[in-house]
């Protein structure tokens, strides 16, 4: 475990610890703060927030990135994680932070802000389903 000397990166990490005091954990009590950076600088927060209807809870790193697409922003650079483990996003997360791009450098830090993991979106979903697989290359999502 290391911490980073890149202060950038530091204050991604103090966002996405920060995030995990927002959770909202009623069910697993297991905390989770994202923080996602756009290509621009923006940084978009999020947590975990569960639902008595389990399969209405959401992620936190689905929580920052629906924050950031809703405002525009689809492209990024950065992803910070926070869990008391260090733990991994897990398949839908990947899949749909995929849909805007794999070359996102992926953190996955403790509450303390060690580093456990440090890799790629591109790495953590390898041959990811993408648009190119409905044949609609003319529809970019946009009207
Ligand atoms: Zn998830």
């Amino acid at each position: 475990m290391t911490k980073l000397d890149d202060n950038h990166l530091q204050s991604l990490i103090d966002a996405a610890i920060q995030a995990t005091k927002n959770a909202y954990i009623p069910y697993s009590h297991y905390p989770v703060g994202a923080a996602l950076q756009a290509s621009d600088g923006q940084i978009f927060t999020g947590c975990n927030i569960e639902n008595a209807s389990y399969p209405a809870s959401i992620c936190a790193e689905r929580t920052a990135l629906v924050k950031a697409v809703s405002e525009g922003v689809r492209s990024f650079s950065n992803l910070v994680v926070a869990t008391r483990d260090g733990g991994s996003p897990c398949g839908i997360c990947r899949q749909m932070l995929s849909e805007f791009g794999v070359n996102v450098r992926v953190l996955l830090v403790t509450l303390e802000g060690n580093i456990i993991h440090d890799t790629t979106l591109a790495v953590l979903l390898p041959l990811n389903f993408t648009s190119d697989s409905l044949d609609m290359s003319t529809n970019d999502g946009t009207r």
